[in-house]
């Protein structure tokens, strides 16, 4: 069977890593969720209690910090179990400085690449399609009004025992998607070869369909070609 590696970006909270890890599972490929990555590092500066818009303190960590991605879906931090903590507010409020780092970028890319380069797989985070995976079979570009994005985000914040409000969401929405869009470095955007699906009136099974029969569709053309 043939590799495939599949990218999907877009802005923050379109639901991209509940689909994506959906969608994995169905194909028997491995999910790599690259947004954990940078909240983990965010997680590990704030516990060393450094100012995550001081670019200078927080970009030393790269050489002290190892994240782990397990395939149920921990996230280790120099071995600590710090998969609901970086789901937290304070860490979302965060991470976007972080990401705006080159130096940080760096570091995690080359771990992203390394993950992604046997198996087939499907990264979702910011820049997969234009940055880190350029070569990507499939390029999905996931986006929902920020309203939805805000409520899908909230709920699923309550429903994990994160609390939060609907307004503190939104507003965190709409600053990281800013950030991520505004930096210099491997900005949030549209690859030019992506296809662009608009999730706001879809369920989360309507979209885990159109992305299997868009993943379907690739692997035909290529099997195609390769024939
Ligand atoms: O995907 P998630 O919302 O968990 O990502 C958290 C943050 O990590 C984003 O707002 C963005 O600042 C950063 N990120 C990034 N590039 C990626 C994935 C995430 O800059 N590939």
């Amino acid at each position: 069977m043939r590799r495939v590696v599949v990218a999907i970006d877009g802005p923050a909270a379109a639901g991209k890593s509940t689909v994506a890890k959906i969608v994995a599972k169905k194909l028997g490929y491995t999910y790599i969720d690259t947004g954990a990555m940078y909240r983990a590092y965010t997680w590990y500066c704030m516990e060393k209690g450094v100012d995550c818009e001081d670019h200078d303190a927080c970009i030393v960590f790269v050489n002290e910090i190892t994240i782990e991605l397990k395939a149920d879906g921990t996230v280790l931090c120099n071995n600590i179990d710090v998969t609901r903590a970086i789901r937290e507010p304070r860490v979302s409020a965060n991470v976007s400085y972080i990401a705006s780092y080159k130096e940080i970028r760096l570091f995690l890319v080359e771990q992203q690449r390394k993950l992604a380069a046997s198996t087939s797989v499907i990264m979702d985070g910011r820049d997969i399609g234009t940055y880190v995976l350029p070569d990507a079979d499939v390029k999905i570009y996931q986006i929902a009004s920020v309203e939805t994005r805000a409520v899908r985000r909230y709920e699923e914040n309550i429903s994990k025992g994160i609390e939060c409000t609907l307004e503190e969401i939104e507003l965190d929405v709409r600053k990281r998607d800013y950030i991520d869009s505004h930096r210099d470095f491997a900005p949030l955007k549209c690859a030019a070869d992506a296809i662009t699906l608009d999730t706001s009136y879809m369920s989360i099974d309507e979209v885990v369909d159109a992305i299997i029969e868009i993943i379907n569709k690739k692997i035909k053309e290529l099997e195609e070609k390769d024939a």
